[in-house]
């Protein structure tokens, strides 16, 4: 199972796609991608190999427009490898998008709890109603997505290595950290992002990569840069940006 991402000012597609190749010696059963256009979410996702990915986007290509993308390669733990399972998630709103590698031990409770609140749920799995759960506590708490994703991995039991991207602040990703590597890649005076499991799917496109140890997270803001923080408290880590070595 793998992730990828890419934020920047390069069509995302061919980065995020290869990518997903690179990483595909971790094992999978599905694989799908989220193309952001500058105006809509495409979500093209499907049980089997990147390459059965690939003929659906050859077949719609704006599926592959813009220069916001994630990717994913699953491995089932919550529901069986189909379609609907396959990453990545849209939250009921259609607003957040997820990809995660792990799982979420405590999600039936949490699905439990967000249906009371009026969610449904469109797959069988984990990572679902990790979004859902991101969505409702941003909403309850009013807050920015990056302490809305804080506080919803606080009531979560599990491993995760996650990604969330929001249509409504399109300049940003979050990622984080529990258990499943994840690693960024720096791009030139914070022009554009990479996102991964290793850092093999952006290696050809900066040496900069910033490793986040377990339970810490990181703002990824066009433009802006790179905040790094602790899941647990709120205390900010230094961003120990590595060399990546050939
Ligand atoms: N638990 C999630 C699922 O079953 C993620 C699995 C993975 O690591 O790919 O969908």
């Amino acid at each position: 199972c793998g992730i990828t991402g890419y934020i920047g000012f390069r069509d995302a597609y061919p980065i995020v796609i290869n990518g997903l190749k690179r990483l595909e010696y971790r094992g999978y059963d599905s694989a799908g991608i989220m193309m952001y256009d500058g105006d809509k979410i495409h979500l093209s996702k499907t049980k089997g190999k990147v390459s059965d990915l690939e003929l659906i986007t050859e077949k719609e290509q704006e599926r592959k427009k813009g220069n916001i993308g994630m990717g994913h390669t699953r491995w089932a733990t919550h529901g069986v490898p189909n379609d609907v399972n396959s990453h990545p998630h849209f939250s009921q709103t259609g607003d957040l998008v997820i990809v995660h590698n792990g799982i979420i031990e405590n999600y039936d409770t949490l699905r439990k709890e967000l249906i009371t609140r009026g969610y449904t749920f469109k797959s069988d799995t984990d990572t679902e109603v990790l979004v859902n759960l991101i969505e409702e506590v941003k909403k309850q708490e009013g807050c920015k997505l990056g302490k809305a994703v804080q506080l919803a991995l606080n009531n979560v039991i599990g491993a995760y290595a996650i990604a969330v991207f929001d249509k409504t602040k399109p300049n940003e990703i979050i990622v984080a950290r529990l258990g499943s590597p994840i690693a960024i890649g720096v791009g030139k005076d914070n022009s554009e992002f990479f996102v991964a499991s290793d850092a093999s799917p952006f290696i050809e496109y900066t040496k900069d990569a910033i490793y986040l140890e377990d339970e810490e997270m990181a703002i990824i803001k066009l433009d802006k840069g790179i905040k790094v923080r602790k899941i647990n408290d709120d205390s900010l880590v230094d961003a120990n940006i590595q060399e990546l070595q050939l």
